[in-house]
């Protein structure tokens, strides 16, 4: 019986999944777009690469050893961590809440050195400008919320397995993916240090843009950051009536043009005309399943998730998950990226502006034109620069060739 009704739930996952993926997998990218062979020397100069390419590889091997670092204190608590389970007396679902931010405290020690490495190399390049007390004194605050969101979902899932025993899964996975809605949502609301945006031009061309590609207004803020980084950015966030677009004060201090500004605001908008981040909830749900599924099936040698001494064990297995689904949902993501900068060109027409920000960029931001395969493959949410400015140059051809028949 559990057997056949096992084939069955996993054949409803398939088809499910499928659907969802032939649902969410379409961009307005045309299929047969071919990107121009340029090489990185078409993008920024010799000097400005080899400085790039220094920072980040620095980064990249940072990241690496930090990561690894992660899975092997992880695997260590996973192995021995259930042995503390037994010497307290908060009842199950504390002693799971204690344990899980026992594991997340020694994973952020393990992790400072690291962080203060990124810090001190980011100092030398100019591209940030904290110090190191204030770094900690921020990275022991975000801690604060680690534990928050580990106890949150300790509760859940641990309350579930208290019931349902080692299917907790099937409640908690649409429990995590609401909550992921509701995180979403808000997000806006939680962004400090911002203001309505001040320049009329840019409030107008918002305005625009919104009515170009089809959506409703989206208030425009401007984030002050300066004070940390001069690192230039801007992001999307919220969802229908939270939906907002935030502008980092460091992208309009004169670095960048009005018209590759233009760019950003139509990309960010488009992140939301395209629904772009309804579009990710559907990714999540896509990995949330079989991942507690996973969960759920490792933890059932310790007692499941009912038990506290499980949650070393859960910890370990949600860590190397995420890893793992990380280059999956950075092939997503810059699909999605991808898709926001080819709406931004239609908006703007403007190729040239595009040009000159990826460009720019390169050259602001540090970022290596064309990084090496394996760090796109891990790390890379976007295209590269270098496949940006190729995608302007392809939708130039394009326009010219609708234009002149
Ligand atoms: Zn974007």
């Amino acid at each position: 019986m559990r057997r056949a009704e096992r084939a069955a739930a996993l054949l409803a996952f398939a088809v499910g999944a499928g659907a969802a993926v032939w649902a969410l997998w379409p961009t307005d990218v045309p299929d047969d777009l071919e990107l121009p062979p340029l090489g990185q020397a078409d993008v920024a100069s010799a000097a400005h690469i080899r400085e790039a390419e220094r920072f980040e590889t620095f980064l990249r091997w940072d990241y690496v050893l930090a990561e690894v670092v992660v899975l092997l204190v992880l695997a260590l608590y996973a192995w021995r961590g259930h042995r503390l389970a037994r010497e307290s007396a908060a009842g199950r679902i504390g002693t799971g809440m204690l344990l899980g931010m026992l594991g997340l405290g020694i994973l952020w020690i393990t992790q400072i050195p690291f962080g203060l490495a990124e810090i001190w190399w980011a100092r030398r390049y100019d591209a940030a400008e904290v110090g190191y007390l204030e770094w900690l004194l921020g990275y022991w605050l975000g801690l604060a919320g680690q534990f928050g969101f580990i106890c949150l979902a300790l509760a859940i899932v641990m309350g579930f397995a208290q019931v349902l025993r080692d299917r907790w899964w099937v409640a908690g996975a649409p429990a995590f993916i609401a909550l992921y809605v509701v995180f979403a949502w808000s997000l806006p609301w939680l962004i400090p240090d911002d203001r309505p945006v001040d320049d009329p031009a840019l409030a107008a061309a918002a305005q625009r843009y919104a009515r170009e590609q089809g959506t409703d207004p989206i208030p425009v803020r401007i984030e002050d950051v300066s004070a940390y980084t001069d690192s230039p950015n801007a992001f999307a966030a919220g969802m229908d009536a939270s939906r907002k677009i935030f502008i980092w004060d460091t992208l309009l201090d004169g670095r960048f043009t009005d018209d590759e500004v233009h760019v950003v605001l139509a990309h960010e908008i488009a992140h939301h005309s395209r629904e772009h981040i309804w579009k990710s909830v559907g990714w999540y749900a896509l990995f949330a399943v079989p991942g507690t599924f996973l969960i759920a099936l490792a933890t059932r040698r310790r007692g499941t998730l009912r038990e506290a001494q499980a949650v070393p064990v859960a910890l370990f297995v949600f860590v190397a998950l995420n890893l793992a689904a990380q280059p999956i949902l950075n092939v997503v993501g810059r699909r999605m990226e991808a898709e926001a900068d080819w709406v931004a060109l239609e908006t703007t027409d403007d190729p040239t502006a595009a040009r000159g920000l990826f460009e720019q960029f390169t050259v602001v931001a540090l970022a290596d034109p064309s990084p090496p395969r394996w760090s796109t493959l891990l790390f890379d949410t976007h295209p590269t620069m270098l496949d940006r400015v190729r995608m302007a140059e392809a939708w130039r051809e394009r326009s010219e060739g609708r234009s002149h028949p």
